[in-house]
């Protein structure tokens, strides 16, 4: 297996990319720290599945815009496994409305989940990550942050700021042997982006060179590989998982 005895976070793994990440990730023999805001239901789900697969794994409810508690986040992993080995930075939210119309309420809270989450949670496992002088951090960034979006200011910056963030910090982490990446999902099918209506969808399909909405296993595959020795000489990299909407 690709990850025996590793220890591996993943924040917003109740539901979608991160659900889908745990799962893979643990059948490759990863141990795994699920954490998430407050689906406990969801959570428990994808323990249940983990744990029905052979693997093992624990919860951690937490929200990764508190400083506190990605300290915490950290601490859980430490005490349930020992170690800290990959950290996967998935946590997200949306919060669209046109610029004219956007509330600072939601330009603030959209930053806070996807920007200062990803900072938080990456200080917190770096400092254990440091002292073991090896880890793998992937971030979870957006076409959006690299195209833009009508309608998803908020979001598009914190996803550009996403990928600011990890080219400074693989620098700073390099001589570590820690790498860090970040992913661009396209179009994928989950809760965040049921809203959109199913005509819309069949007409971003046909602008997608791959005709088709990826599935969080199709991230889940760029996760593993990133988490993965095989990709050991890949630092600072953001890798596009969009059927070739970006190109
Ligand atoms: P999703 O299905 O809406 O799931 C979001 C996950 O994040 C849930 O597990 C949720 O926990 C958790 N979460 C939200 N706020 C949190 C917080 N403050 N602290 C801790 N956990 C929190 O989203 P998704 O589509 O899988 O997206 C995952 C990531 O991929 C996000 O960063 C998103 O921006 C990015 N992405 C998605 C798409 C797409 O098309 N879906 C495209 C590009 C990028 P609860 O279940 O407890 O609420």
């Amino acid at each position: 297996m690709l990850l025996d005895g590793k220890v591996a976070i993943i924040t917003g793994a109740s539901r979608g990319i991160g659900r889908a990440a745990a799962l893979r990730l643990a059948r490759e023999g990863a141990k795994i720290v699920i954490n998430y805001a407050g689906n406990h239901a969801a959570a428990e789900k994808t323990l249940a599945d983990i744990k029905a697969a052979g693997g093992e794994a624990v919860l951690f409810q937490g929200d990764v815009a508190s400083a506190q508690a990605a300290g915490e986040l950290v601490k859980a992993a430490q005490a349930a496994f020992g170690r800290i080995d990959i950290l996967v930075n998935n946590a997200g939210i949306t919060r669209d409305n046109i610029l004219a119309l956007m509330k600072e309420e939601d330009w603030d809270a959209v930053i806070a989940t996807n920007l200062k989450g990803i900072f938080n949670c990456t200080k917190a496992a770096a400092k254990v990550m440091i002292k073991q002088r090896a880890g793998k951090i992937i971030n979870m960034t957006s076409v959006v942050g690299i195209m833009g979006n009508a309608g998803q200011a908020n979001y598009a910056a914190a996803k550009a700021g996403v990928i600011g963030f990890t080219k400074s910090v693989a620098r700073e982490l390099a001589g570590r042997s820690i790498t860090v990446n970040a992913i661009a999902p396209g179009y994928i099918t989950t809760d965040m982006s049921a809203a959109i209506p199913e005509q819309a969808k069949a007409d971003l399909a046909q602008k997608i060179p791959l005709s088709r909405l990826g599935t969080p296993e199709d991230v889940a595959e760029a996760v593993l590989f990133l988490a993965s020795d095989a990709a050991n000489y890949i630092t600072g990299q953001t890798i596009n998982v969009d059927g070739g909407m970006v190109m």
